[in-house]
């Protein structure tokens, strides 16, 4: 059978490759969206490099968008396969894709205004809020450890990899020439500790394995330092300094957590008593669907249920879904948290809070998740910054800039390993690395190689390798 890399290749977004058995079927392992290119964004992801109609399956390992967000897109151009993940991705999906079918709608709107000035050619969606509803008729959901026949020879077992709601390490057996081959791909890896998700599960020896690499040189503070931390924060700006405090936090996975914690706070009668606003309809409605599937979640989540019902809720909180609220935020006086998305500060209500409170003083802009290197979020982490632009806009930045490592999604590279610890290195024929900047995936390969893994490859994109009984031969 033949692999093509498709993207996420010597970067972290646009997760997609192609497996075509030697039977034909074409089996697509992810269809994420690059974000955060630039102006090269939208053309990476109009050149799929495949045609969308011979698709047969779509296996998805998570919602978040750089890992489903072009559904649609392939959706319209013809793909009537099945996508099969499990019950939470589908249901996160079903809200993430027409937010993002409404972010590029409007955005396309907004630039399109201002076309007659610059003489550009006009700017289109690449799907409709049509397009991602009608997409979500194609998933078939699954469960964690159900070996689930595809199609004759091809069977597919999801296994938790604890990194948000519903993500999975996708093990798939394909069976040719009566001889079975083993491919695991992780997906994103979760942290060994989190607040609300369970730790990655063990999954079966593979052959061949495809695995993330976004902290392959990184370590995390550790898990228990961020309450603390982020106790810290909130105390010293909004009662110390009488501030802000913004959170820029994907609506899904991240917001839940950094709730989570909150509520936990409140319940300990540690939180000050000021306002905590989530200004997300996105996050609203993902929250939603973590409250539909608390089984999925922790012991900690689940014995918090027993004296909480709501652990992403409490008190002091406020949901905001109308955008004439949102904007009401800039004329609230008192000290306050604001959590709102996206978390790379790429686009977003919270885009409008940071360019509105970056240059007093008295605010914190804090930061929880991992940035692309080119993403507004990045920008704003460079030590000694003093301006920065924002909707064209030179701004001051006097706000303090910080961040909590300890709340990302996925592992540094020491979890990492410990996780492929469920895998003997001398069985793997090859391990791909992807989803990882290049720099950090030659120092995790170098990682990798002293804890005895080896003929590891890290492809660019547009690579194909043959996979067989041996090593992977280029194609
Ligand atoms: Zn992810």
């Amino acid at each position: 059978m033949q692999i093509d890399f498709l993207g996420a290749t010597r970067e972290v977004t646009g997760s997609k490759f192609l497996i075509t058995t030697k039977g034909g079927k074409k089996i697509l392992l992810d269809c994420g969206m690059y974000q955060g290119k630039g102006l090269d964004t939208d053309r990476l992801n109009r050149n799929l490099g495949f045609d969308p109609s011979e698709v047969d399956y779509l296996i998805l390992s998570h919602a978040h968008i750089d890992h489903s967000g072009l559904i649609p897109y392939i959706y319209k151009l013809g793909f009537r396969g099945s996508i099969i993940s499990t019950s939470a991705t589908r249901n996160l999906c079903s809200y993430m894709l027409i937010d993002s079918a409404f972010i590029q709608e409007s955005d396309s709107n907004k630039y399109n205004r201002k076309l007659p000035l610059k003489g550009f050619e006009e700017s289109t969606p690449l799907y409709s809020e049509e397009d991602a509803r009608k997409c979500m008729e194609l998933f078939i959901t699954t469960e964690f450890n159900h070996k689930l026949n595809i199609a004759p020879n091809i069977d597919v077992t999801f296994y938790t990899t604890g990194h948000m709601l519903g993500a999975a390490c996708i093990y798939l057996e394909i069976k040719e020439n009566g001889k079975s081959i083993r491919i695991a791909y992780t997906g994103d890896i979760g942290r060994q500790k989190s607040y609300i998700l369970s730790t990655p599960a063990d999954f079966p020896q593979c052959d061949y394995l495809i695995t993330e690499s976004t902290y392959g040189n990184r370590l995390h503070e550790p898990e228990d330092d961020a309450k603390k931390l982020l106790h810290e924060i909130v105390y010293h700006t909004c009662i110390e300094k009488r501030g802000k405090l913004i959170i820029p936090s994907f609506a899904v996975g991240r917001t839940q957590e950094i709730l989570y914690v909150l509520n936990e706070l409140y319940n300990e009668n540690k939180l000050p008593p000021i306002k905590v606003f989530v200004d997300s309809p996105l996050a609203i409605n993902a929250t939603s669907v973590f409250r539909q599937h608390i089984e999925y979640l922790n012991d900690n989540v689940k014995k918090t249920i027993l004296y909480d019902d709501d652990p992403f809720n409490f008190g002091s909180a406020t949901y905001i879904r109308d955008v004439e609220k949102s904007k009401a935020l800039n004329k609230y006086r008192k000290p306050c948290i604001i959590i709102s998305a996206s978390g790379m500060l790429e686009a977003g209500r919270v885009k409008h809070h940071v360019a509105n409170n970056i240059m007093k003083p008295k605010n914190t802009i804090l930061m929880v998740g991992y940035c692309a290197p080119t993403t507004l979020g990045a920008r704003i982490q460079e030590k000694g910054l003093k301006k920065i632009s924002i909707f064209g806009n030179e701004i001051a930045v006097r706000a303090e800039i910080k961040s909590i490592e300890a709340f990302s999604g996925h592992g540094d590279y020491r979890e990492m390993i410990k996780y492929l610890r469920c895998q003997n290195p001398n069985e793997i024929k090859n391990i791909f690395l992807v989803h990882g900047e290049y720099q950090t995936q030659l120092d995790y390969k170098q990682y990798l190689q002293e804890n005895g893994f080896r003929d590891i490859i890290i492809p660019e994109v547009g690579n194909k390798y043959i996979l067989q009984d041996r090593e992977a031969v280029r194609i």
